[in-house]
């Protein structure tokens, strides 16, 4: 290692992004990307579409190939930061080694939110958030087999269309009144339940978990009011919890992730942080926001390494995110938190393609498009560039 030294922890969407980016921005230095999964850095996002159900192998979605990083002289360690001493420079692993750094990226990320309720321990009680937790779904989900997924969010959501490809018995128990509730207007839950329940799911919604009873194996789920529910496994899915402990620890600013600046720099100036672990402020909507997305993570990577290479750059890019269910491709421009209003192109009572426009103050600020690649792509400029648009012209589009 020389005395120019970037040690990035965390080896996923930002981790690996920003290893690759520092070399673009001609950074001559050692690059040292420190992940604990024992994989080459993988997309996440396919874990519960193609993976889960089956269609694809996690080679098929390595970010980079080995290749990649030798060819760049980007040192892949295995193994677990477990410290940082920011007056020594240097960071600790779980095996006793200590890497010195002029640099450091925290690309942390986030782990499954756990649910604390009783059984919870028990076997064939999964989550779903790396290569290795559906590895041991996919064990499980075998034809005829009987699954309760707990949260209807976009992860059990996406994981529930999977596992009916496969055959399997799919029950999802969401905690509030309609399934993707914390994201969406009704319009859109209405839509996506009625769909998954003529796939068979069992959608049950205001099913609040009490406890998961079994033998060692998890054998049912108690639902607030006793009713229970057969399973011959669980798949938790209720939102993650960034991965902040070690900038904790090492006295960062943390505030819901780790709190970074235009330049993706921390409350200290040789260490910044990129990815779903991080809180940073969006011109856009002029706010704080910690982000959960592939295209938040690459930007926030792109700028950290511009910020560490010495040539300023600054996050702009508009938040988006989208869900794959059956044939059905959800396109997401923009955040809808705050909307007063709603308007819906298309008719997602019968049809499987439609989009829904959220404003604020009669302003464009998110829009959900159903099979409408046309309609998210023109709502993203007109939401970034905070153009006015015309409502009768966004109803009457048919894209
Ligand atoms: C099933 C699933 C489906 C998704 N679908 C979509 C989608 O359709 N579209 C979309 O935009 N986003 C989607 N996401 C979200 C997206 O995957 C995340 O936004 C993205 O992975 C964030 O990347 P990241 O690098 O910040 O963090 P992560 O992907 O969480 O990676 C962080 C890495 O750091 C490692 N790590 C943590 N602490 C340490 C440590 N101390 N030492 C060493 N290594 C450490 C972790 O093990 C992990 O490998 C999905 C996520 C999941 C789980």
């Amino acid at each position: 290692m020389t005395a120019d030294t970037i040690v990035i922890v965390g080896a996923s969407h930002a981790g690996a992004q920003l290893a690759g980016n520092l070399r673009k921005e001609k950074w001559a230095g050692d690059i040292v990307l420190v992940g604990d999964e024992g994989r080459l850095p993988y997309q996440r996002p396919p874990l519960s579409k193609a993976y889960l159900a089956g269609a694809s192998k996690l080679d098929d979605f390595a970010i980079r190939g080995r290749q990649f990083y030798e060819k760049q002289r980007i040192e892949l360690v295995d193994g677990s930061a477990t410290s940082i001493d920011r007056s020594a420079h240097t960071v600790s692993l779980g095996n006793g080694d200590v890497l010195p750094y002029s640099m450091l990226a925290l690309c942390t990320g986030a782990r499954a939110r756990a649910l604390p309720v009783p059984g919870a321990n028990l076997m064939a009680v999964h989550y779903l958030r790396t290569a290795a937790d559906v590895e041991a779904i996919r064990a499980a989900a075998v034809p005829d087999s009987k699954v309760v997924i707990v949260g209807g969010g976009y992860i059990g959501l996406e994981t529930a269309a999977s596992l009916r490809a496969l055959g399997v018995h799919v029950t999802v128990l969401e905690a509030a009144g309609r399934v993707l509730e914390r994201v969406t207007a009704p319009v859109v839950s209405t839509f996506f339940d009625r769909i998954h329940r003529a796939q068979g799911v069992d959608v049950r919604t205001s099913a609040v978990v009490e406890a998961f009873r079994g033998d060692e194996r998890v054998e049912e789920v108690v639902l607030a009011g006793n009713e229970t529910l057969a399973a011959d496994f669980v798949i938790v899915g209720v939102g993650v919890i960034p991965n902040t402990d070690l900038a904790l620890a090492a006295g960062l600013e943390v505030d819901n992730g780790i709190v970074v600046d235009e330049g993706t720099r921390t409350s200290d100036v040789d260490i910044v942080a990129a990815g779903d672990c991080v809180n940073h402020h969006i011109a856009r909507y002029n706010r704080r926001v910690r982000l959960e997305c592939v295209a938040a993570a690459t930007e926030q990577a792109k700028v950290a390494a511009a910020t560490i290479s010495g040539n300023e750059s600054g996050l702009a890019t508009l938040p988006w995110f989208w869900s794959d269910q059956y044939d059905l491709k959800l396109q997401i421009a923009g955040l809808s938190t705050g909307y007063d209003e709603v308007l819906v192109s298309g008719d997602p009572d019968h049809d499987r393609d439609f989009t829904c426009y959220y404003f604020s103050d009669g302003e464009l600020i998110a829009a959900d498009c159903v099979n409408r690649p046309k309609d998210f792509i023109t709502a993203r400029r007109a939401i970034a560039q905070r153009s006015s648009v015309d409502k009768a012209d966004l109803i009457g589009a048919t894209s």
